[in-house]
């Protein structure tokens, strides 16, 4: 059996050894799932809300503890890891409510009664990526469980520790054996078999567009459900008359949280011609001010990134010649650090402004008017977030409406609340997760007629 070594980004230095699941023991842990499903599905709906809601209190006793592990595990400041435990929390508490609201429809028919039910698919399959190893987690583990599916997750090789204690707190919540596992592995070995298996019904994926790809194929030898959280290269456009103070110093926040490696981080800013030299001058503080340095400290607001290699990939965005317009700090010495980095002017062809960085780099483009911003926003295959500042609701409404998006904060850099709907359009992603209606995405309608004469 092979292993995996967990490394603090922040130090370089070993964590823990984590062991790879294989291949035969995904396949036992599937058929647990399977077996565990049926009793799962039968347990009385307020009593698997009551069960998710002890899920959910076992994540806040444990927060302090789950942070700090994220901290360590994937170099997330201490605050935003505390966050990202209470989000799990919340998700679950959410979702808690769903099996006693999981109504079907009686429609009228000639000659009987036709009632629908909301049936739960079986064994749903939940593959993880590094970034935000726990949310990311309980936006399918939450309303899946919630759905009566039982759920196999594998959480990425290199940030497994929050999941798999997790798992540990799910059983101690009183969840039955076999309904919410946790495999930690290789998505070529864990991944690949959940992909296969006959017995998962649903695939819930996030990560990179190109794994998408391979998956929704793969999905598609079984006839799977599958819903993809993919890629993202998000606008932040500023038109002349917003509050062009407020737009600048949120901007940072906009696209260097979780050090840019966020699917809805906007790493490319558009800016009105007529106000592009006052938000420049307004952003070069606002970027060199946000505090890069020690996740454990609690004032840190970036950390570091998740490796060596992606360290490298982001750099590779940045050549010796880029147009750096300004760049923040970053720590010397050990760890994968990468200051926060402003690039302008930037070609329309640079990779930089095309492809999905995945880091603290992001360029600035100024635009005409309406029409082009609209354009170069939508000048992209993908389409997951974005931001628009203006100060006139006509127009914020119109171009909210215009941009090819799935998820548009108004004078905001907000991405992701879990009680609204969060997906992707074009190639970021397909489906949508979070929000009322994301149990639904865990259950097939069947339809059921009674004659009554
Ligand atoms: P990857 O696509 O490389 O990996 C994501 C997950 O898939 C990992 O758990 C990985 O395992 C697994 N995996 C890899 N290959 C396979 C396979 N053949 N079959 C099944 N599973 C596989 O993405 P990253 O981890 O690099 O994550 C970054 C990407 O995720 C970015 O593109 C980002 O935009 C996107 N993302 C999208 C979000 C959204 O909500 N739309 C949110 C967060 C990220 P292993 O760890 O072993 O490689």
């Amino acid at each position: 059996m092979t292993s995996y070594t967990v490394i603090n980004p922040a130090t370089e230095q070993p964590v823990t050894q984590v062991e790879h699941t294989t291949a035969e023991q995904t396949d036992a842990a599937v058929e647990r799932a399977a077996r565990a499903q049926e009793s799962w599905r039968a347990v009385a709906p307020g009593d698997r809300g009551r069960l998710l809601r002890r899920f959910a209190e076992q994540v806040d006793g444990h927060s302090a503890e789950l942070a700090a592990l994220e901290t360590a595990g994937s170099g997330h400041p201490i605050g935003a890891a505390t966050w990202e435990a209470g989000q799990v929390r919340d998700v679950l508490a959410y979702y808690a409510a769903a099996p006693e609201r999981l109504t079907g429809r009686q429609i009228p028919v000639p000659g009987g009664l036709d009632v629908t039910f909301k049936e739960p698919l079986g064994v749903v399959g939940l593959i993880v990526p590094w970034n935000f190893p726990m949310p990311i987690l309980s936006w399918g583990m939450a309303p899946a469980l919630a759905a009566g599916c039982t759920v196999v997750a594998k959480p990425a090789e290199m940030t497994p520790l929050t999941a798999i204690r997790i798992g540990e707190l799910a059983l101690d919540a009183g969840l039955p054996d076999g309904v919410f596992q946790v495999l930690p592995g290789k998505g070529s070995v864990v991944g690949q078999r959940l992909v296969d298996h006959p017995l998962v019904r649903k695939i819930v994926f996030t990560g990179s567009t190109e794994v998408g790809q391979q998956i929704m194929a793969g999905c598609a030898r079984n006839i799977k459900r599958l819903t993809l959280e993919l890629g993202g290269k998000s606008a932040n456009i500023v038109f002349a008359d917003a509050d062009i103070e407020r737009a600048a110093a949120s901007a940072p926040y906009a696209v260097f949280d979780n050090a840019g490696q966020d699917c809805c981080a906007r790493s490319r800013i558009l800016v009105e011609s007529s106000v592009l030299d006052r938000f420049m001058e307004l952003l070069e503080p606002a970027v060199t001010g946000v505090r890069v340095g020690d996740p454990t400290a609690a004032d840190t607001e970036m950390g570091p990134l998740i490796s060596a290699a992606h360290r490298a990939h982001v750099a590779s965005y940045v050549p010796a010649d880029a147009p750096v317009a300004f760049r923040g700090s970053a720590p010397d010495g050990a760890g994968f650090w990468y200051p926060p980095t402003v690039l302008a002017p930037v070609a329309a062809s640079a990779p930089a402004y095309t492809e999905e960085i995945f880091g603290p780099v992001v360029t600035v483009t100024p635009f005409a008017d309406e029409a082009e911003a609209v354009s170069l926003a939508n000048d992209t295959p993908y389409g997951l977030s974005g931001s628009i500042w203006t100060e006139n609701v006509g127009r914020a409404i119109r171009v909210a409406r215009a941009v090819e998006t799935g998820n548009l904060s108004v004078n905001s850099h907000s991405s992701v609340r879990y009680w609204t709907p969060f997906g992707g359009f074009k190639q970021s992603g397909l489906g949508r997760e979070l929000g009322p209606d994301a149990v639904d995405a865990f259950t097939d309608v069947k339809n059921v007629f009674i004659a009554t004469n």
